[in-house]
């Protein structure tokens, strides 16, 4: 996989302060990855050290008055040529930045005061189509012991527990929140396994109960819960799907973004929500984009079809009629199934990073057997194992 990073986040000082500021996590995916190195201000043929620049009133300004919108938008210009050729489709890019900087940059007073907004370079790969994340996302996703990585898994995909090197078990009827009487549907395992794969801490859960068995929204979320108590951040969540005819085919998928059609919500039934600042928690790329990439470019190095899409959570049990199916297709969904919604919603309440991979198992409106989804999961069981370890190793 290939990736753009910005050169001052690999250690080379190339500040206008003459240093560096090089980010351990970043050093840490740049070893695991071909990294494209650029400074777009040392490519536009600006001194190191410098004056301080910002932007303001549509360009960029250095602090002793010079006029610096053209040598940025030249140096923005030759690093994006550069990014081109390289088919990079991240970009990890040093924050508060007027040329690199993703989300936030100096206001232009020259006083520290940041505002929403994008470098001149950040600008143009966004334009142009490619993830770009500040180094705080990369250090937020990387798993330690302290901070393994929670995997969920679902109807013929429990296989991958049999991959981690164990540690702890727990049984899911020890888990705070998880209904005691339940039991795991075929294909499922109700013991969570504490440990590693490829030496990346892990906690895996080969299994999970549905709303349409009778849980609750609180219930069937409460593995999530489970997870961030044990200091989880990243969380992937794997399950069976219908595809939407048009807009996806059988297959893994990656998922993209969600709708909500259970009607349910975790959030309204979750005592903690009064305690918490706001219960309007924000849904804004509720499937991290950073692991999206990371995934969509493992799956591209291995040769592995994936395609990406909208998941649509129904409450279930039984399948999509035709008209269902054709008007979720008209609503710009991939994936139909019944067991993400409440998970994503919970995960993103609780700040922890989701990546969402599907098996679609038939088409939508055709039908769906149990012994359906296990035939073709089995078909697909090398590909998910090697999609979820290349993005474990990644992290
Ligand atoms: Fe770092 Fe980008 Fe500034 Fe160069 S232009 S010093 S790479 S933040």
């Amino acid at each position: 996989m290939r990736i753009v990073v910005s050169d001052c986040l690999r250690g080379i000082a190339c500040r206008y302060d003459g240093g560096a500021k090089p980010s351990g996590a970043v050093l840490s995916l740049c070893a695991k990855v071909e990294a494209l190195g650029v400074c777009p201000e040392r490519e536009a043929g600006l001194p190191v050290p410098r004056p301080p620049a910002e932007q303001r009133d549509g360009g960029v300004w250095s602090a002793d008055g010079t006029n610096l919108t053209s040598a940025f938008a030249a140096g923005a210009q030759t690093c994006l040529d550069k990014a081109r050729d390289c088919g990079a489709p991240l970009a990890v890019l040093k924050e508060k930045s007027p040329s690199c900087g993703p989300t936030c940059v100096y206001d232009g007073s020259y006083t520290g005061r940041l505002v929403k907004g994008a470098g001149v370079f950040a600008r143009l790969l966004q334009e142009e189509g490619i993830c770009v994340v500040n180094e705080d996302v990369v250090k937020a996703c990387k798993p330690s012991v302290e901070h393994p990585v929670a995997i969920i898994l679902g109807t013929g995909l429990g296989h991958l527990a049999s991959l981690v090197r164990p540690v702890r078990r727990i049984g899911y009827h020890d888990i705070e929140g998880f209904p005691a009487e339940a039991r795991p549907m075929e294909g499922h395992s109700f013991e969570a396994t504490i440990g590693s794969v490829d030496d990346v801490p892990v906690i895996v859960y080969p299994g999970r109960i549905h709303l349409y068995q009778g849980y609750s929204a609180a219930e069937v979320s409460a593995l999530v819960r489970h997870a961030h108590r044990l200091g989880a951040c990243d969380i992937v969540f794997a399950c069976a799907t219908g595809a939407i005819e048009g807009n996806a085919h059988t297959g893994l998928g990656i998922i993209s973004d969600q709708i909500n059609l259970t009607g349910r919500n975790p959030l309204a039934e979750w005592d903690e929500i009064r305690d918490v600042d706001s219960p309007f928690v924000d849904m804004t790329d509720a499937y991290s984009p950073y692991l999206r990439t990371l995934a969509r470019g493992v799956a591209d190095d291995a040769g592995i079809a994936v395609e990406e899409g909208v998941y649509a959570g129904v409450l279930g049990p039984c399948l999509e009629t035709q008209a269902e199916a054709a008007m979720m297709r008209q609503m710009g969904v991939s994936y139909v199934g019944m067991s993400l919604a409440c998970e994503t919603i919970m995960a993103r309440a609780l700040g922890m990073n989701v990546l969402g991979l599907t098996l679609a198992t038939n088409m939508a409106g055709d039908g769906a057997t149990h012994d359906k989804v296990a035939e073709v999961a089995a078909e697909h069981a090398d590909d998910f194992e090697r999609l979820v370890r290349g993005v474990l190793r990644l992290l």
